[in-house]
């Protein structure tokens, strides 16, 4: 195997030592991923810290969403008991590592901490990850973080146990999305073989991630479908906070509708607009191709890659879309 989980290898070697380095001086480590956290980014926060913990250290993770809570489809990781609320977070750590977190925005109510760390190791896959923190284990042609992730479990010597193994899976198998996107090189793939070789089962993080739907969603898909657009290559949607509210919907539910509404042949572009708690519009985006929906999304205040994207918007349904389209023009 090479010593890079992807090539080329986007991180230098100095970048390597320099986490390295920190990493054994400290005794405590703060480690945080992206608000409403998805497989890869809490499957590889956790996966490193089963490996930190194995060294001795102290190991606290977190993520800054006001209403802490790991998202339900995510609740068979293993090592949850690592996960503190923002509240009890160091508020200065030595060392903090970050995961999957393209901005420092992205953080959320851990923004202070990270800003107040001694250090701050990012681990990261976005190509436009601005390169926050103190050192950079980037790389934007990864699929994964939990790629980077593994690299660095080498790197301090750990292996790769059933429990961590089930943690990069989670993130390697949703950020590919199952091994379709054009992300899934042959290293992916050799990544896979090597975390099912621990035992891990599948089919039963299969069911987890995507066969565990409350009736309720099937309820409000029908509500998204029914109001489903189709206009020059664009499909789209939205789901409302009231849509959600007549089943007792939990928004982390609403994940999955992008990936049905992508499927519109006639589309390059799909979007699905989906109201937060807050009343504010979290904005997917996907494109099957030639139309870069992270420099759309990038330029609406968000962010993502060639083909995933999103961004957060406080307009109407009407004017965000108004304002997507024109972006969209331009790309
Ligand atoms: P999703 O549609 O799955 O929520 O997001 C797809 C991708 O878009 C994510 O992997 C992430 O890279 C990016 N993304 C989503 N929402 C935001 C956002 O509010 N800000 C930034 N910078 N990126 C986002
Ligand atoms: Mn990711």
């Amino acid at each position: 195997m090479s010593s890079c989980a992807t090539e080329p290898c986007a991180v230098p070697e100095a970048a390597w030592r320099r986490a390295l380095k920190l990493i054994g001086q400290a005794d405590e480590i703060a480690l945080s991923c992206h608000v409403s956290p998805d497989g890869d980014a809490l499957g590889s926060m956790l996966a490193v810290g089963f490996v930190l913990r194995s060294m001795g250290k102290r190991v606290v993770a977190s993520f800054g969403d006001r209403q802490f809570a790991v998202p339900r489809l995510l609740r068979f990781l293993p090592g949850q008991d690592m996960l503190v609320p923002p509240k009890d977070y160091p508020a200065a750590p030595e060392l903090m590592i970050t995961f999957d977190s393209s901005t420092f925005e992205r953080l959320g109510l851990l923004r202070d901490h990270t800003a107040a760390a001694r250090e701050v190791i990012v681990v990261d896959h976005h190509l436009s990850n601005a390169g926050f923190g103190t050192v950079g284990l980037i790389d934007g042609t990864a699929a994964a973080t939990a790629m980077l992730a593994e690299q660095l479990i080498y790197r301090l010597g750990g292996r790769l146990d059933r429990d961590i193994a089930t943690c990069l899976y989670a993130g390697l198998v949703t950020d590919t999305g199952s091994f379709r996107h054009s992300s899934t090189t042959p290293a992916v793939h050799q990544m896979a073989a090597r975390l099912v070789a621990t035992g891990l089962r599948t089919d039963e993080i299969a069911r987890e991630l995507w066969d565990r739907s409350p009736f309720g969603y099937l309820k409000v898909l029908a509500a998204a479908l029914d109001r489903v657009t189709l206009e020059d290559g664009l499909v789209w949607t939205y789901v409302t906070r009231v849509d959600r509210a007549a089943y007792g919907l939990p928004y982390a539910e609403l994940e999955g509708i992008i990936d049905i509404v992508r499927r519109t042949d006639e589309a390059q572009v799909a979007v699905v607009l989906k109201e937060d708690d807050q009343g504010a519009w979290q904005v997917s985006i996907r494109s099957k191709g030639a139309v870069d929906v992270g420099a759309v999304s990038a330029a609406l205040g968000g962010g993502g890659h060639h083909n995933a994207a999103g961004y957060t918007a406080h307009d109407t349904v009407e004017e965000t879309m108004v304002k997507f389209r024109r972006e969209l023009g331009k790309a």
